[in-house]
């Protein structure tokens, strides 16, 4: 070291002294007949590895123990290199510089500088893990899905993945517009856990984004459809966030992994085009890609935006369908339901282009156009001197979530001057499922204004019948599945008149539907079912014909 560059001027001790208060670690090692040993070891970092004293004046023997894994780099350094190295000791991540002392053109020791960077090393293992995962659900995100999924599924092993499921959670925007994106969190983070919970073990679970997991099959499962049910059903559990107790479901898209040329990316793709079939087909279900859904994905692209175009044109319609007294024929009501002709594609079942407006969120929108367009026309028939029946619509559950529902059935009301009294809203039995305290009240509120409430399609719903205690229903329409294997299906019949007294028991009136023939009729009849609707009866039919029909009654 030369002098002249040197500021220090104290005594030997003040010199150790120095060292001892160094934050680090600093080390001298000599070598002796091939065998490592310390001959001087300071600094606060000794204490902190509680490495021990060693007898500097005499040169002690050493094991070195904190660096002996590193023999190979002291011998390094002892040619002549400087060395530097991270090693791991009594739970510190450290860094050691080692540095050779020369003499004569020999290496007669070398002096070591050992630092900790332990903080430092836990943040970049922060950082890697907060790069690859997701930082709500502590689950692998998709970028760790990705790099997994090029490695497993390009390698040369045996263990590929079988399948590629993602589980995309229905409707999860309604939480958060009604009970504020905390609990969106919140819901998310608890479906997390439970797909964790139920599948882990055997296959990892990523958050793809979103509401959606991604879970690969990379063992073998007997029965991929009955494994991806089990995980519906794990995410129907009842949910209950802050004093809420309400439903989730879900929609899986499948795609199997069997083609070597296909990319990863395009394993995903599929899934989520398995997905999307499932969602516009109502969600809550298991989907699996198939070749013709990707031929047919783009026309489902393109018939989403003919349902923004059909809206903003007019080219949606309505008809009626009579509801008719069981036991004297009359009609009591007539149920409106919407009508598109498309302009190339001809008629468009409500049951291929709701689940989309639903999907893209149109429903909002074209629901109060139907309910404004009903309401409108029960003023016009009671204007042409027609009794009044009731006049019902249906209501998807996304409209029911939103928060704003019942102010717009309230502005509609006023705007149109229809008859709350004769406003019937039928809901299905899986849309109340997913319902919170805040649609009780809601409807609750709807029949003290005056409007009646179905559960529409009932039995086809998965849950249990509690709701028929907790809501404030008026009818309970048995869904026309049931009532068409009534003569085809044994057990059909009990069904049906188990579904009659049910009804009767919690005092709602109950309404067949479907019904296409005289011996269902009489069937039900017996039954002491109230009202029925079917194309025994009649066809839904265009607002002219209903009125004639009405005006045949009046
Ligand atoms: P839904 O509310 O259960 O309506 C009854 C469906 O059964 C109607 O089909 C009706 O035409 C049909 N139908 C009635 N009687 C018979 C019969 O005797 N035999 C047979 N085979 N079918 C009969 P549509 O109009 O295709 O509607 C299907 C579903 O689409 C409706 O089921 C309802 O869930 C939904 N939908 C219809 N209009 C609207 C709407 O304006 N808004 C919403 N959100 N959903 C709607
Ligand atoms: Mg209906
Ligand atoms: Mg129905």
């Amino acid at each position: 070291m030369p002098r002249e560059n040197n500021l220090y001027s104290g005594t030997n001790d003040d010199l150790l002294r120095i060292l001892h208060h160094n934050m680090n670690l600093m080390f001298v090692i000599r070598r002796r007949e091939g065998q490592f040993y310390c001959s001087f070891l300071s600094g606060k970092l000794k204490e902190q590895l509680e490495l021990p004293e060693i007898m500097t004046a005499t040169g002690q023997e050493f094991t070195l123990e904190f660096i002996s894994v590193q023999k190979s780099k002291l011998t390094q350094a002892f040619t002549g290199k400087e060395i530097t190295f991270r090693h791991h000791f009594h739970n510190h991540y450290l860094y050691t510089m080692l540095s050779p002392v020369t003499k004569d053109g020999e290496v007669i020791e070398v002096v070591g500088t050992t630092i900790d960077i332990t903080s430092f090393e836990k943040s970049e293992q922060q950082i890697e893990f907060m790069a690859t995962h997701d930082i709500l659900t502590k689950l692998p995100n998709r970028q760790k899905l990705l790099d997994d999924l090029d490695r497993n599924i390009h390698n040369n092993y045996n263990e590929k993945p079988k399948a590629i499921m993602i589980c995309d959670l229905d409707r999860l925007k309604n939480v958060n517009d009604t009970l504020g994106q905390f609990a969106g969190d919140q819901v998310i983070t608890l479906i997390a856990d439970r797909l964790k919970e139920a599948v882990s073990e055997r296959c990892p679970v990523y958050r793809l984004g979103g509401d959606e997991f991604v879970i690969v099959i990379d063992q073998e499962v007997p029965d991929i459809k009955a494994f991806a049910e089990q995980i519906l059903q794990v995410v129907r559990q009842p949910i209950i966030i802050s004093k809420h107790d309400f439903y989730m479901t879900a929609t899986i898209g499948v795609c199997c992994v069997n083609e070597k040329a296909c990319k990863t990316e395009d394993y995903i793709n599929r899934a989520s085009v398995a997905v999307h079939y499932g969602k516009v087909q109502g969600g809550n279900r298991i989907s699996e890609y198939t070749n013709k859904m990707s031929e047919q994905y783009n026309e489902l692209i393109l018939l989403e935006s003919d349902i923004r175009k059909a809206f903003k044109f007019n080219e949606f319609t309505l008809s009626y369908q009579p509801k008719v007294d069981v036991h004297t024929n009359e009609i009591v009501g007539v149920e409106a339901l919407i009508r598109w002709e498309h302009g190339k594609k001809g008629k468009i079942p409500p049951s291929l282009f709701i689940p989309i407006a639903e999907e893209i969120g149109m429903i909002d929108q074209i629901g109060e156009w139907v309910l404004r367009e009903a309401c409108k026309q029960f003023v016009r028939w009671h204007e042409s001197g027609a009794n009044p029946v009731m006049v019902a619509v249906n209501i998807s559950a996304v409209e029911l979530q939103n928060p704003d529902f019942l102010s717009r059935v309230k502005q509609v009301i006023k705007e149109t001057g229809m008859d709350p009294n004769y406003l019937e809203i039928e809901i299905t039995e899986n849309s109340v499922m997913q319902n919170t305290e805040e649609c009780i009240e809601m409807m609750n509120e709807l029949r003290s204004m005056g409007v009646s409430l179905s559960i529409d399609d009932f039995g086809t719903g998965y849950s249990s019948m509690g709701y028929l205690q907790k809501f404030p229903i008026n009818y309970l329409k048995i869904d026309q599945s049931f009532i068409k294997e009534l003569f085809e299906e044994s057990g059909s019949a009990e069904i049906i008149k188990a579904m009659i007294q049910l009804g009767h028991t919690f005092g709602l009136k109950v309404v067949a539907e479907g019904v296409e023939g005289e011996r269902i009729l009489s069937f039900i009849r017996n039954e002491k079912c109230d009202y029925y609707q079917g194309y025994f009866y009649s066809k839904p039919l265009e607002a002219d014909l209903i009125e004639e029909k009405l005006l045949a009654f009046s």
